[in-house]
């Protein structure tokens, strides 16, 4: 330990490392306000995001219910034209059936005619039935009246029954009736003689202002629409109705799916038709070569959602411009209290430093820079009860120059003031381990502490420090040898207590004291 040996060692008693800690710890809060500024984002984006998935969620759900509810709707039209035409052929199979078992010649026109309007009443979707023979000739009806002389043979289902064998149902475009003046669907089967000659045709016309009313009926929201279409293109009703439109062609509209030529089941699809998009659920319509068309405005279908969607993300709007406020502030809060606790650890320090600057004043003895007397009663106590503790053998050097108020009396107090200094310096240079302490005990006395050092020991100590590396040595007219000396009273002992720290001083006291009865510039103990 060198000249500034006892500052040093004071530094470190006096806590610098809690500094070190404190700085460390303010240094890992300056990011708080990024922290808290990214955190702010992160729950808006997180927020935002969460609402844009589950409204896109909610979307799909709400678009599914639709064309499901819509592929229902078309299945249940479906069935329920389906039993109308069912009925309706029905009928014609057991006229037909009746006509060519009995013939035209033996006929019972009138029984016929009964037959049919009794069948009539049954059946609301039925406009009327209708005989006609090979040359469209109106045979009978079920209206009960005869309108004779009429002839049929100009309708495209007669022409359709005279030129073709097939003998299954035919349905065909819709057609206002003769007798009725009202839009029907003809429902006709043909008659033949026993050898296979057409003979005529059996029809049923269905109303189609039965359809329009329930089809007028359904909710489709804005733009919906239901069409009734033979599977060649041939559009038979169209809700909302437009009697301009029956019997229209529709084979090369967007509407007609090339499928439902091919006279597909059920499908449910969502098109594009003059750059809208729609939710398209057709039904085939049983046996028939007819299906049931829906149309619905994708769009309208997710108005509902919209709705719900613009208000929910106005509410979050509202919220993350409120939590960015809030954010703003809470980030501003954070910086004024970074800045708060960064003048708050800048004057901790400086306090801190004129603290440690104060405690050295305290302890470091002014003129001589060696600790002084409150310092070295400290370490005394703390070094004897460590020593005691471990057993161990403490030893003192009490030391004092000699003659010195001679010195004072001829080279001045201020000459004397240099001289100590100096031979404390030659004092503080002699000490040879961390441990040992040099302090002024008081006017040009010193004393050195050295822990776990006996006797023997003390004796190796003393000569460097009294004598330090006093060169050039400090001159003195008024002293036997002309130079500065120093006598030294030493001493060790093993403390039985920590109070024995007294008993060392006054031990090293008695020996100094022998010291200077033994001629002064020697060591006694
Ligand atoms: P001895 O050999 O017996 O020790 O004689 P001495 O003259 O050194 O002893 P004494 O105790 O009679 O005188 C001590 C002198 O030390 C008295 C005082 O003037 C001087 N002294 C004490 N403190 C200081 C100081 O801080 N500065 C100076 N210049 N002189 C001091
Ligand atoms: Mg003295
Ligand atoms: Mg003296």
């Amino acid at each position: 330990m060198k000249r500034d040996g006892a500052e040093a060692l004071l530094r470190k008693e006096l806590g610098r490392e809690d500094n070190v800690r404190v700085g460390r710890l303010y240094g890992k809060r300056r990011p708080l306000k990024a922290a808290t500024f990214s955190l702010v984002l992160l729950a808006c984006l997180a927020a935002s995001l969460v609402l844009v998935l589950s409204l896109l969620h909610a979307r799909t759900l709400e678009l599914a219910k639709a064309r499901i509810a819509a592929s229902n709707t078309a299945m249940t039209l479906a069935n329920q034209a389906s039993s109308s035409f069912n009925v309706a052929d029905t009928v014609l199979v057991s006229l037909v059936d009746k006509i060519e078992a009995d013939g035209w010649n033996e006929l019972n026109v009138d029984r016929l005619r009964t037959l049919m309007a009794k069948q009539m009443a049954h059946l609301p979707a039925l406009q009327g039935l209708f005989v006609y023979d090979e040359t469209g000739r109106w045979i009978a009806n079920s209206s009960g009246r005869k309108f004779d002389g009429r002839n049929n043979s100009d309708r495209a289902y007669f022409q359709y029954h005279k030129h073709s064998r097939d003998r299954g149902v035919h349905i065909g475009a819709p057609i206002i009736g003769r007798t009725s003046g009202v839009w029907v669907l003809p429902v006709s089967r043909r008659v033949e003689h026993p050898d296979g000659r057409f003979a005529g045709v059996a029809l049923a016309t269905v109303r189609i202002e039965f359809y329009r009313r329930i089809y007028e009926g359904l909710d489709l929201g804005p733009g919906g629409q239901v069409l009734m279409a033979l599977n060649d293109g041939t559009l038979l009703l169209r809700a909302p109705f437009d009697a301009r439109e029956l019997g229209r062609d529709i084979a090369s509209s967007g509407v007609f799916l090339p499928q439902i030529r091919q006279g597909f089941a059920t499908r449910t699809t969502e098109i594009e038709i003059d750059g809208k998009a729609r939710i398209h659920s057709h039904a085939r319509i049983g046996v028939y070569p007819v299906g049931i068309t829906l149309l619905q405005d994708r769009d309208a279908v997710l108005a509902g959602w919209r709705h719900a969607a613009m208000f929910a993300g106005l509410v979050m709007l509202v919220l993350v411009v409120g939590l960015l406020l809030l954010g703003r502030r809470v980030v501003r809060q954070v910086a004024l209290r970074d800045l708060l606790e960064g003048e708050l650890m800048s004057t901790k320090a400086n306090l801190e430093t004129a603290n440690a600057a104060l405690s050295t004043m305290a302890y470091i003895d002014g003129l001589t820079e060696l600790f002084n007397r409150r310092y070295h009663d400290l370490a005394l106590q703390r070094e004897v009860g460590r020593s005691s503790r471990n057993g161990a053998s403490i030893a003192m050097l009490m030391l004092d120059i000699d003659f010195f108020k001679k010195y004072n009396d001829r080279y001045g107090h201020q000459a004397g003031d240099v001289a100590l200094k100096a031979v404390a310096q030659a004092i503080q240079r002699g000490l040879r381990r961390s441990g040992d302490l040099a302090a002024r005990y008081g006017g040009e006395e010193f004393v050195v502490i050295l822990p776990d050092t006996d006797l023997a020991g003390a004796r190796e100590c003393q000569e460097p420090s009294r004598t330090g590396d006093q060169s050039p040595a400090i001159a003195h007219e008024d002293a036997p040898l002309g130079v500065v000396t120093v006598s030294v009273g030493l001493c060790a002992a093993v403390p039985a207590s920590a109070d024995d720290g007294p008993d060392l001083v006054a031990q090293a006291d008695a020996a100094l004291y022998r010291a200077k009865a033994a001629g002064r510039n020697c060591s006694a103990s």
